[in-house]
């Protein structure tokens, strides 16, 4: 990892100092609930701090909505439907939505600081996520008008189906990639007809609330409601409430189950995005440095923290040691530190709490066993100290089913697994609850899609990774989910289908 020059007292206060320059610049001054188009207190005028990972400070506090809070939040979604919104036309929609990402663009460098100060994600990943979340709700504008219908005539008999919004919709999302996250649930939901109540995470709530300040204006009071809260105080009541007519969550996979259940209570309509524990396929044919470029950022890529993130590695036993050694370097050369920095790779984990689930991970692994080829520990540098980092990690000889490789770390964790004989690797790398993501490394077409074919999940990269794009579905197989985004599916996910029989006989 590199050096810097400076005495560490002097490059902490640096960071401490650039942190809080850029609070003052970038953190939202309204926190409160964003309900029919207000910024409201939470009915019990209660508040939870939000907290910079880089620094453990506070950046903000911002209002615990709770169960009479969600109650407002859903009565003034329902009337913004029926007064308005169930009027409008996909031409009205189309031109919303675009707004939208006109102002996301307009305030990118903004909003990327804000995503940077409050979950810790690098400056150069938070401006992707910016661009991104605009291309969605442009993406949606483009195909809200395809909303054809069928008809169908038999005799005297005339049949049409329409697709009509739920009405009014629930949205849960997570942490590692909040404004983005915002957006793929908003932009879809929006573009269907329907009115929402949006529940950010807990800790890092601060950048949706700064898109509900750029929507107002743009979208119609009570279209899109934030109540920002804790998962069991406002999550909760609002997957289980009665009058909301579809649930969507992304999420862990224990949390999406409950919201299951919850949802299961007045039989709406779920969508789940879930955890993954996806592998990562790597043949003999390979460049190893192209490889080691791909594995880094599979696993390292917003520190960890994605749920796409490739965290077991299958790599052929012919290029497995040029492979790992590569990868150790790779690590070496990383630049771990403050995230608003330009040319810092990896930032902290979102918070203390993940920090301590990760690192009871890497003991579990060394008990069993498992063998750090690098990492394993918090970074041994006292410009760090303060913040919520982990060592970009490398284990290897941990049993297949061990905990910490079965379940989602959610870290800069990587498991490596040597491979000689393609059916026992493959059955390995299907052989977890999983099935969001994949992917292979070769040149040999066959290979690829061979292997691509065998992995149980939703989305397979071949020679690349996290690229997303805009029309190709994305959504988990497995316990990894249910339903996808970024696609025209998505839209039927936030319709429902009405037949309607005339006889004209
Ligand atoms: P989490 O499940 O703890 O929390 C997600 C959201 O659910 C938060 O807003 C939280 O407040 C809320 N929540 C918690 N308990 C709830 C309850 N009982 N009822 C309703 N809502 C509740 O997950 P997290 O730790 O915030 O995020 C990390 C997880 O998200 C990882 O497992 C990751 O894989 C997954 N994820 C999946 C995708 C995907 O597209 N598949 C994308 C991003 C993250």
């Amino acid at each position: 990892m590199a050096s810097h020059p400076g005495s560490a007292e002097d490059r902490r206060n640096d960071v401490l100092e650039r942190h809080r320059e850029t609070a003052d610049a970038v953190v939202p001054e309204r926190t409160s609930l964003y309900i029919g188009g207000e910024f409201v207190e939470s009915a019990g005028g209660e508040t939870f701090a939000t907290t910079d990972p880089t620094t453990n400070q506070e950046l903000a506090s911002v209002a615990r909505g709770r169960e009479a809070d969600i109650d407002r939040a859903v009565d003034a979604a329902w009337e913004a439907f029926e007064t308005e919104w169930s009027g409008s036309s996909p031409g009205d929609r189309q031109r919303v939505l675009l707004e939208i990402a006109d102002a996301i663009e307009d305030n990118a460098d903004e909003l990327a600081r804000l995503e940077t100060l409050d979950n810790g994600k690098p400056i150069t990943e938070a401006r992707i996520d910016v661009n991104s979340a605009a291309e969605q709700f442009r993406y949606f504008a483009g195909i809200v008008r395809e909303n054809g219908g069928e008809t169908m005539t038999e005799g005297s008999r005339y049949g049409q189906v329409i697709s009509e919004p739920y009405g009014v919709v629930a949205q849960v999302i997570p942490w590692n990639f909040p404004l983005l996250m915002a957006s793929w649930k908003l932009a879809p939901a929006l573009a269907a007809g329907n009115c929402t109540v949006l529940k950010p995470a807990e800790q890092t709530p601060l950048s949706a609330l700064r898109l509900a300040e750029l929507l107002d204006g743009i979208v119609p009071d009570g279209v899109v409601n934030v109540v920002t809260g804790f998962g069991e105080e406002a999550g909760d009541p609002l997957t289980r409430h009665p009058d909301v007519r579809k649930v969507a969550f992304t999420g862990s996979t224990a949390v999406g189950k409950q919201v299951m259940t919850n949802a299961a209570e007045n039989v709406t309509d779920v969508t789940l995005e879930l955890g993954g524990k996806s592998p990562v396929v790597v043949f003999s044919d390979v460049d190893v440095p192209n490889a080691v470029q791909l594995i880094t950022a599979a696993i390292f890529y917003n520190t960890g923290e994605c749920c796409e993130a490739g965290s077991r590695l299958f790599v052929h036993e012919d290029v497995a040691d040029d492979v790992l050694d590569g990868l150790v370097d790779a690590i070496a050369g990383m630049e771990i530190g403050d995230p608003l920095r330009e040319e810092t790779d990896l930032g902290p984990k979102v918070s203390t709490a993940q920090v301590d689930r990760t690192l009871e991970y890497l003991e579990a692994a060394q008990d069993a066993g498992g063998r750090f080829l690098t990492g394993g520990d918090r970074p041994d540098d006292e410009v760090l100290s303060e913040g919520c980092y982990v060592e970009p990690t490398l284990i290897e000889g941990l049993e297949h089913d061990h905990t910490a490789v079965q379940e989602e770390i959610f870290g800069p964790v990587l498991e490596v697994f040597r491979w000689s004989d393609y059916e026992t690797m493959m059955e390995l790398a299907n052989d977890v609850d999983y099935g969001l993501a994949g992917g292979v490394i070769t040149d040999d077409i066959t290979q690829a899609n061979r292997a691509a074919r065998d992995i149980e999940a939703g989305y397979i990269w071949i020679n690349s990774y996290h690229d997303l794009v805009p029309g190709l579905p994305f959504g988990g197989y497995k316990q990894s989910g249910i339903g996808r985004e970024l696609s025209a599916d998505t839209l039927d996910h936030y319709r429902q289908t009405k037949t309607i029989n005339l006889s004209l006989g």
